[in-house]
């Protein structure tokens, strides 16, 4: 293990409502754990913020020192409902007493059916649907191209540049960012083929160029690019896809492992798009941080692979089911699609605002409380996080060149939450582009 830069902050930097930090960051406590888990665990496993979480609530992190941070990285997009949504807890507790395996595979579980059915009457499938769980995204993605492959008989898989889908041999073959995570950990699965995003001639010219059109399974893409910087599809482009994949008899692929689960200011992304896919992949947000993923997808293609081909010991964990089925109560109850535009609308406002006064931001883009500032440099993008940070506010990178601030807040965040991370943010974008 590592830890990405060398940051130690004092105290007197912060002295707002929800931060609060007690001491120096990292403070004593936290610093124990790294040099422990430096000593302990391999090297790549690189750590972004050096302090060891001890609780999450809502919107925020406190660590093992009694520090409290505002969390705009919701464990990489996880924690869209926040950290330890009581109704998610009791939900998982009350599984996990009953009972918190079987393999279901062995001996199946309702909890399974209800989440099954509830994700497909969400998804914009207009016949009959059904769904898949696994335990990550990455899982997911492969298990999408299997379902895909079976029912079309085909190899070919087409994914695009700066996508990301999982670090998995198939999955990593899909995600398109050379270092950190390819370089030297080859050879990836063949039969992918990499196109430019956004652009659906550069689909129909591989067509002719590279992989004939009866060979390719599958389409495979972000309706917002998240790890390559927060890039949302043009409605041209999804639509380009889409009538591609109706030609051509291919499987069209919505990764929503980032976007579902009403971050964008919809359930999923793509129904920004009035456009149906075949399959979805879910992950992240659906289980409130508990590891579960799935397929989501036209009946026809679902049921295409033989008995068994799909599958794995944990597959669909009833206690992150129960957890999911409690998220969905919560995205519901607590209207946290409205809430995400509400939030976005905020944050976008703000993000404008700071465009139009730091040249160093290059844009603001992204769709509903999934946005990012892209700023010159992977220097000063670091820079501006490590101000944040000092100061408490967690603010995670994106994109290709690590040039991106983006935000992947829990969407329950209060609105004195909000003003006050914004400021701090505000803070921090002055301490590091007015030296820069
Ligand atoms: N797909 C997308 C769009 C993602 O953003 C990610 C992770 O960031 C993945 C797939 C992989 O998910 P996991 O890390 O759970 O394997």
């Amino acid at each position: 293990m590592q830890i990405r830069g060398r940051l130690r902050y004092s105290r007197e930097m912060a002295a707002t409502r929800a931060i609060r930090l007690v001491t120096e960051v990292p403070g004593p406590r936290s610093a124990a754990v790294l040099e422990r888990l430096q000593a302990s665990v391999a090297r790549p496993l690189s750590i972004t913020f050096p302090i060891a979480a001890a609780e999450g609530r809502g919107a925020t992190l406190t660590d093992v020192d009694g520090n409290v941070f505002l969390d705009f990285t919701g464990g990489v997009g996880c924690l869209n409902v926040g950290h330890g949504h009581p109704q998610v807890v009791a939900a998982a507790v009350e599984q996990l007493e009953r009972f918190a395996h079987t393999d279901f595979t062995v001996v199946p579980y309702e909890v399974y059916a209800a989440l099954a059915e509830r994700l497909i009457a969400l998804a914009p499938f207009s016949g009959p649907a059904k769904a898949a769980f696994f335990n990550s995204g990455a899982e997911a993605v492969e298990n999408a191209v299997k379902f895909a492959r079976a029912y079309t008989g085909r190899n070919g898989v087409i994914a695009f540049e700066g996508a990301f889908h999982g670090r998995t041999a198939l999955a990593l073959a899909l995600t398109s960012k050379t270092h950190p995570y390819k370089a030297g950990l080859g050879p990836v699965a063949p039969e992918v083929y990499r196109v430019a995003f956004n652009d659906v001639d550069a689909i129909r010219r591989a067509f002719k160029a590279t992989v004939a059109p009866e060979d390719v399974a599958a389409i495979v893409f972000e309706p917002v690019q998240g790890e390559g910087g927060f890039v949302p599809a043009t409605q041209e482009f999804v639509a380009g896809v889409r009538a591609l994949c109706d030609e051509h008899g291919i499987v069209m692929v919505c990764d929503e492992v980032q976007t579902g689960f009403a971050r964008t200011g919809r359930f999923f992304a793509i129904e920004h798009f009035g456009v149906e896919p075949d399959l979805i992949t879910v992950a992240k947000s659906i289980a409130g941080g508990l590891p579960l993923s799935g397929v989501l997808g036209k009946a026809v293609v679902m049921d295409a692979p033989a008995d068994g081909g799909v599958g794995g010991t944990y597959v669909g964990n009833p206690v992150a089911q129960a957890a999911a089925l409690a998220v969905l109560d919560a995205i519901e109850e607590e209207g946290l699609v409205q809430r995400a535009n509400a939030v976005g609308e905020r944050i976008r406002a703000r993000m404008d605002e700071w465009r139009a006064r730091w040249p160093q931001i290059r844009e603001v883009r992204g769709l509903g409380a999934m946005l990012a500032i892209e700023l010159e440099s992977a220097a000063l993008a670091s820079a501006v996080a490590d101000e944040a940070f000092r100061r408490g506010l967690l603010l995670l990178k994106a994109g290709i060149e690590l040039n991106c601030i983006r935000v992947l807040v829990p969407l329950v965040i209060a609105d004195v939450e909000l003003a006050e991370a914004l400021d701090v943010w505000d803070e921090a974008l002055g301490a590091a582009l007015s030296r820069a």
